[in-house]
């Protein structure tokens, strides 16, 4: 079974969704980058308000600071992970390489998902997020307001900063100028690890292919 997993996609590809179901049935760790440095602003640590300068305006947070959170991450936690959303950009890829193989344990598997520019939009544009639990919401499969109660925990519901309609065209051009090339990374450097998934199915059938893809 593969346990050193990258899963890649543009923003609201489903890679959280996908990310959860992975963790309840093969309990991989996950780690987010954008989960751990929204728990980071939240608590309103150093690392955190140097973070939300970036992800507030749509852009994303310097190399230097995702190494930082991963290699603390790796430390405490060992070197079984789905890491999504990171690395984000070839810099970050590269770093990862190393670390990982200073550990002896390279990636064994690297997901992209893929999904057009006008579903990442739509999709977006109807998002809602709870940042106690981590759950999404579409507002019009859900008929559901900002403020509104998280179905999974109760806490209010809302429009990330980042989801807003700037910070979206940002993040599609963040994406396609720096975390696209990593997909030609992984292409050039290990390609018998990447894989992709056609991220506009039905979340149940994207997730049975990552299923097989991880037990193969
Ligand atoms: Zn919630």
């Amino acid at each position: 079974m593969k346990q050193r997993i990258v899963l890649l996609g543009p923003p609201a590809s489903g890679k959280g969704t996908q990310a959860e179901l992975l963790v309840s049935s093969f309990g991989i760790p996950h780690v987010s980058t954008g989960a751990l440095l929204r728990v980071e602003c939240a608590n309103g640590t150093s690392v955190g308000k140097e973070a939300d300068r970036w992800t507030s305006q749509g852009l994303l947070v310097p190399d230097e600071l995702a190494i930082r959170l991963i290699t603390i991450w790796i430390a405490e936690h060992g070197t079984k992970f789905l890491f999504d959303g990171f690395p984000r950009t070839v810099a970050q890829a590269e770093s990862l390489d190393t670390a990982l193989a200073a550990l002896r344990a390279p990636l064994d598997l690297v997901i992209v998902l893929e999904l057009g520019e006008e579903e990442i939009c739509r999709r977006i544009a109807s998002r809602l997020s709870c940042l106690h639990c981590g759950a999404t919401f579409s507002c019009m499969l859900n008929s559901l307001k900002v403020g509104d109660m998280c179905l999974r925990c109760g806490e209010k519901l809302l429009r990330r900063t980042d989801d807003q309609p700037a910070a979206v065209e940002k993040r599609l051009e963040s994406y396609r100028e720096l975390t696209f090339p990593v997909i030609g990374y992984y292409e050039r450097t290990a390609p018998e690890l990447i894989h992709r998934v056609d991220a506009s199915m039905e979340s149940d059938a994207v997730f049975s292919e990552i299923c097989e893809l991880i037990r193969s």
